[in-house]
């Protein structure tokens, strides 16, 4: 009889065992969505950040460009890398603190939306600022 009752209580305990895990489980699943929600709307300002910062750091300001050596061209063969175009002689070019030339009007345009030499990405801008102390 006592051996019975046990087998009961047993059978019973496993029973609500087995609802708690289905709980459980059920949880864990409302859970792991809600994560995942978290998550893309982290992502989301994430990457809305990423822009606003980009925007307002992004280029040049005016008063640097300004700083830049300006210099007519003489006679070569070079190629401004970001026109791909031949420089003409007596064409208005830019040089940079790393040496390297471009025309002023392709330049001008490029370090509005970038601080950094087309060519072999040294920060103009960082250079200028030391340049100023
Ligand atoms: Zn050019
Ligand atoms: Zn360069």
């Amino acid at each position: 009889m006592i051996q019975i009752v046990e087998d009961r209580s047993e059978g019973q305990q496993s029973e609500q065992f087995g609802i708690d895990e289905a709980i459980s489980r059920r949880w864990d699943e409302v859970a792991n969505q809600l994560r995942q929600e978290i998550q893309e709307l982290q992502l989301q300002l994430w990457q809305y950040d990423v822009e606003k910062i980009f925007q307002k750091d992004h280029g040049v300001p005016k008063q640097y460009l300004q700083k830049l050596k300006k210099m007519k061209m003489g006679k070569s063969n070079r190629l401004c890398s970001i026109c791909c175009n031949q420089f003409q002689k007596d064409e208005l070019i830019i040089q940079l603190p790393c040496k390297h030339i471009y025309h002023k009007s392709c330049v001008e345009i490029w370090l509005q939306s970038s601080t950094k030499c087309p060519n072999c990405r040294s920060d103009v801008l960082e250079h200028l600022r030391e340049q100023e102390k």
